[in-house]
């Protein structure tokens, strides 16, 4: 089973490599992430980049946790 997100708006999926947990984490503490990527210099997972990219791309928009087999 993967986890990922999914925009209702633009019905665009991303499904970064990482458990439901850490998904739910990211999105509820996005503002947390967003300070940790801008004062680490490369130091963030792939997951949370990827994340935070989809996240980024679609502010303002329905963000839901979906999961796919
Ligand atoms: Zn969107």
């Amino acid at each position: 089973m993967q986890h990922g997100y999914k925009c209702e708006d633009c019905e665009t999926a991303v499904f970064p490599t990482t458990t439901r947990t850490e998904l739910q984490w990211l999105r509820n503490r996005l503002h947390v992430a967003r300070e940790v990527a801008q004062h680490s210099s490369g130091g963030l997972d792939s997951w949370m980049m990827e994340g935070l990219e989809f996240l980024n791309d679609h502010q303002g928009h329905a963000i839901v946790l979906v999961a796919r087999r």
